[in-house]
C-alpha cells in the first residue's frame, strides 16, 4: 500500500480533480516517460497548456528528476476555444474583459498537484517566447495553435531548439484527413524530413521524433 501521504500519480490525480482537457491517459504517460528520460539533456518546455493536464504529466516527471519544465499558452484559447466554438467551456470565459482565460484553472491545477517548484508558467505566444529563446532543451511538446501556420511554426520553430538526444512530441497527430485537421502532422513531418530526427513510435495521437 502507497504511503498515506504518497503523491498521486499523474492520472489519478487529473481524474481525482476532474481537471479539463485534450490529452489521454496514454498519451501523457507516454509524456512523463519521455520527460524523464532527458532530464541529463536539459529542460522540458510545452506550447499549449490549457487547464494544466499535459503540464501534469511532464511536470511530475521534471519534479522527480529535478528538471524545469517551462509551460508556454497565451491562456485566450485556440479557435475552437472561442465564444460560440465547438470547444467553447463557459467556466473559462472572462466575461469582464471577454476573452478566454485559462490561467486560473492552469495555476490552481499546478498548485494542487505540488508542481510550482519545478513548472514555470510563461503566458504568452509560443512565436513571441520563440523570439529570444536561447536555452538548448530535453524536450519539447507542441499541442497549441493547430491551424496549418500555427502548427507549422511550432514544429519548425522550436525543434531548432532542441539538443541531440532530445525529444520533439506533437500531439494531434492524423496522417488521415478524415481523422483530423492536418497542421500537427505536416508540420511534424516537416521536421522529420529535416533529417536530423528520428522517429519513435507513436502512441494514440501522439507523434515522437528524437534527435539525431
Ligand atoms: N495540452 C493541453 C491542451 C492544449 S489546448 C491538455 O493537455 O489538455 C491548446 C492550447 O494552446 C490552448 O490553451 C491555447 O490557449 C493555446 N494556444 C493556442 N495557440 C497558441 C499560441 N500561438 N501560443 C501559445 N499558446 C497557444
Ligand atoms: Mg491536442
Amino acid at each position: 500500500m502507497p504511503a498515506a501521504d504518497a503523491p498521486l500519480s499523474p492520472s489519478t490525480f487529473l481524474k481525482t480533480h476532474n481537471i479539463k482537457g485534450f490529452l489521454a491517459e496514454d498519451e501523457g504517460e507516454r509524456l512523463s516517460e519521455l520527460a524523464a528520460s532527458v532530464s541529463e539533456i536539459g529542460p522540458c518546455l510545452e506550447i499549449g497548456s490549457y487547464c494544466g493536464k499535459s503540464t501534469v504529466y511532464l511536470g511530475a516527471a521534471c519534479g522527480a528528476k529535478g528538471n524545469t519544465l517551462y509551460a508556454v499558452d497565451h491562456h485566450q484559447g485556440s479557435e475552437e476555444h472561442q465564444l460560440g466554438e465547438e470547444y467553447h467551456d463557459a467556466d473559462l470565459f472572462d466575461s469582464a474583459n471577454h476573452c478566454m482565460n485559462s490561467f486560473p484553472a492552469f495555476r490552481q491545477t499546478i498548485r494542487l498537484a505540488g508542481l510550482d517548484h519545478c513548472v514555470v508558467p510563461i503566458v504568452a505566444s509560443s512565436a513571441l517566447v520563440l523570439q529570444k529563446w536561447q536555452t538548448p532543451l530535453g524536450m519539447v511538446f507542441i499541442d497549441g495553435g493547430h491551424s496549418h501556420e500555427s502548427a507549422m511554426a511550432d514544429c519548425v520553430g522550436w525543434a531548432k531548439h532542441i539538443a541531440s538526444g532530445g525529444i520533439l512530441a506533437v500531439h494531434d497527430i492524423f496522417p488521415s484527413p478524415e481523422d483530423g485537421g492536418q497542421g500537427p502532422y505536416l508540420g511534424f513531418e516537416k521536421v522529420f524530413e529535416s533529417g536530423l530526427f528520428e522517429k519513435l513510435a507513436q502512441v494514440n495521437s501522439l507523434g515522437i521524433l528524437r534527435k539525431k
